[in-house]
């Protein structure tokens, strides 16, 4: 099957830690295509292999030059291009941008996801008529991006964003980035899960705890998640100001953040604060869409 020729379509990976997910668009952001498949556990090769297949995937039947974006679960050297940063294990110390190119012979255009992110939320999404755009991934990680009038800020070390590694607790756990007290270690979705298990005993998942408990803990669990949410967040109002915050990532459809979590965070914040705090509107598709907007 051929498509029509188009002036430059445009390929999009998101890759995740569970999932890579990619898109072919054309010029106008259409969705020809779209392909899921499940992120190979720990093991860096078959990552590797496993986009390489996608994007020939994507590529089948088409007539036509292509760009390629991809956002990744990471942030990475602006100068050597190493990832340095990752909640994927295997990806960090990897030269994965370089390796790519090599393996299908083409330039990818690479960025971290929560970027993305924000980016497309910024330019397609629900923060289209704001000027500085702060975007939350809560999921497997907790992560974010900067965009500022369409543009992202990547900051001198390419760091800008890096919410999830701010600590929130002197001396609070310890997190795979090598610091204490990281807000990752308190409100993404492994972290809330852990907490459920230690207050309770039992290994349940966020929306089985959300939806289904009844258990009396279900009470001091939820108070600690909207508590470590609104220190974040009031955090980033205090040091930015942004005009918006949006909110991604599968616990971005936990509907308490936005009513219950809004009133942590004005109770939080030292300021009297009327940020917007709005859910996306891409839902999973700003991943894909933020990589073909680079
Ligand atoms: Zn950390």
């Amino acid at each position: 099957m051929n498509y029509p020729s188009k002036k430059m379509n445009k390929i999009g990976i998101d890759l995740g830690g569970t999932k890579i997910e990619g898109v072919l668009l054309d010029d106008n952001f259409n969705i020809i295509k779209r392909i899921r498949v499940l992120t190979p556990n720990h093991d860096y090769n078959s990552i590797l292999n496993s986009v390489k297949d996608l994007i020939f995937k994507l590529k089948i039947g088409l007539d036509s030059p292509v760009t390629i974006g991809m956002g990744i679960p990471g942030t990475f050297s602006s100068t050597t291009g190493i990832v340095n940063h990752s909640n994927t294990p295997c990806l960090i110390g990897t030269s994965l941008q370089k390796n790519l190119e090599n393996l299908i012979g083409q330039k990818i255009l690479m960025e971290n996801d929560s970027n993305c992110f924000a980016l497309a939320e910024s330019k397609l999404g629900i923060a289209k008529n704001y000027d500085v755009v702060f975007g939350i991934i809560l999921g497997t990680g907790v992560g974010s991006g900067l965009v500022i009038g369409g543009n992202v800020i990547h900051g001198r070390n390419n760091f800008t964003g890096e919410w999830g590694h701010h600590s929130i607790i002197f001396d609070g756990k310890l997190c795979y980035c090598g610091r204490k007290g990281c807000l990752d270690q308190y409100i993404s979705g492994p972290s809330l899960e852990r907490h459920w298990t230690e207050l309770t005993g039992k290994k349940e998942s966020v929306s089985e705890i959300i939806y289904n408990n009844s258990e009396k803990e279900i009470s001091e669990w939820k108070y600690d998640f909207l508590n470590f949410f609104a220190i974040g967040v009031s955090n980033i109002i205090n040091i930015l100001d942004p005009d918006v915050i949006v909110l991604g990532g599968g616990l971005s459809n936990i509907s308490f953040l936005y009513d219950e979590g809004i009133e942590f965070i004005k109770k939080e914040s030292s300021n009297h604060q009327n940020t917007p705090i709005l859910k996306n509107e891409l839902g999973d598709s700003a991943g894909v869409f933020g990589a073909c907007l680079l």
